[in-house]
């Protein structure tokens, strides 16, 4: 029994870690520097949103991950795929403009999962709180029981990012594979031999918020900063 329920345990460590990793491995197998690609991720973007007419959508480093912010509508991009010349930086580069067009033409879709994410907020102060509660539930009632069924509570609350995030994927392919690979093809910004790679990081693009997500569900440091609201 315990051998199974050790399986199980790293069955599910690896479900909840796994995506991340995954990424992050995709992201630096291709994020190599190749200086004979035409520009950094930052020059292409800022050319692909000038190509769409987006002027006043600005790009940014960020050290917070690569996305597109509505809110100040702004593409941002970590140092490397910044200021970087490689497959992944001119992948994750597409992919953020999509999203910056998906916007700015009002996409149903893309729209409908801004207001989506908006309401997440609810959710994870709702999760705090169950969290936030777990001590003096314990304290009180003296029950570890409840106290257990209570942190299992307020993860499953959590896992709403990763529904929420599962069924926006449609977003995020349209991003990847409706916008992003069409404008490499036709601008031929990557060359032929390079599109088996561009592929595989527009996919790690695409799941990239579906695998941070899982990965947040069992962030307790996160937990901790939900719980400073
Ligand atoms: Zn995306």
């Amino acid at each position: 029994m315990p051998v199974i329920l050790a399986l199980a345990g790293l069955l599910l460590i690896g479900l909840i870690f796994g995506p991340q990793l995954w990424i992050r491995h995709v992201l630096a197998k291709h994020g190599v520097d190749r200086p004979d690609l035409q520009g950094t991720g930052a020059e292409l973007a800022r050319h692909l949103l000038d190509e769409a007419g987006l002027q006043a959508v600005t790009v940014e480093k960020t050290d917070k991950g690569d996305h597109y912010d509505p809110e100040a509508r702004a593409v941002r991009l970590l140092p490397q795929h910044h200021d970087g010349r490689s497959v992944a930086a001119v992948a994750v580069a597409a992919h953020e403009v999509s999203h910056a067009v998906q916007h700015a033409r009002g996409e149903t879709a893309f729209m409908r999962r801004l207001e989506l994410i908006r309401s997440l907020v609810w959710v994870e102060r709702v999760a705090g709180v169950v969290l936030m509660l777990t001590p003096i539930v314990l304290i009180v009632v003296r029950s570890p029981a409840l106290a257990i069924l209570q942190v299992i509570a307020g993860i499953a609350l959590l896992g709403i990012r990763v529904v929420v995030h599962a069924t926006t994927l449609p977003v995020e392919f349209d991003a990847s594979f409706g916008k992003a690979l069409p404008v490499l093809l036709r601008g031929r910004y990557l060359a032929a031999g390079d599109m088996q790679a561009a592929r595989g990081v527009l996919k790690a693009a695409a799941y990239t918020y579906v695998a941070a997500a899982l990965a947040s569900l069992l962030d307790v440091a996160r937990w901790f900063r939900i719980l400073r609201f």
